[in-house]
């Protein structure tokens, strides 16, 4: 059976994941952002550490290709 609605609060990485997963079990899934977000990769308010450079980790990487095939491929090219 699904669910009717979920919320998520922020739509950053966790939250688009976090979304990503209700949606298998949720009818409709909304993502509440305080930020308005860009089209293009930018920093923004929201999260200030955005600068600063990140390194995705195996495990991590090997989830985000589950949840999104092709991901991997998608990054490398952008
Ligand atoms: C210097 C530095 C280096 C780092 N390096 C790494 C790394 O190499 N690898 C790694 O995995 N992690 C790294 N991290 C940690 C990483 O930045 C965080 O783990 C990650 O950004 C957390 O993602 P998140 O989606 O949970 O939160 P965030 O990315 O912080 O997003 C929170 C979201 O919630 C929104 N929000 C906040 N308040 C509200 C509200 N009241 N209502 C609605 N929306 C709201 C914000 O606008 C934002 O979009 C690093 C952090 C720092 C500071």
């Amino acid at each position: 059976m699904r669910l009717k609605n979920a919320v998520v609060i922020g739509g950053s990485i966790a939250g688009m994941l976090a979304a990503r997963v209700l949606a298998e079990r949720f009818e409709s899934v909304t993502i509440v952002e305080t930020d308005q977000l860009p089209l293009q990769p930018e920093v923004r308010k929201g999260v200030p550490q955005s600068p600063q450079p990140h390194v995705l980790l195996t495990r991590g990487y090997r989830i985000l290709e589950e949840l999104f095939p092709g991901i991997g491929s998608e990054l490398s090219a952008a």
